[in-house]
């Protein structure tokens, strides 16, 4: 079970860094929370457990 198409929180859904590390240069790292993709999902494990309860 996995809900998908989420923008991801850290790199809002650009995908990358970009950081400029010196007069002209700039230095881009891709987004390690969503590898690059710009987007996230969730996957849920769902355990099922003996319902003693009800
Ligand atoms: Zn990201």
């Amino acid at each position: 079970m996995a809900f998908s198409n989420y923008v991801c929180p850290v790199c809002h859904g650009k995908g990358s860094f970009t950081e400029q590390t010196g007069r002209e240069e700039w230095k881009t790292t891709i987004c390690d929370y969503c590898d690059g993709t710009g987007k996230v999902k969730a996957e849920v494990d769902i355990r099922w457990k003996p319902d003693y309860e009800s």
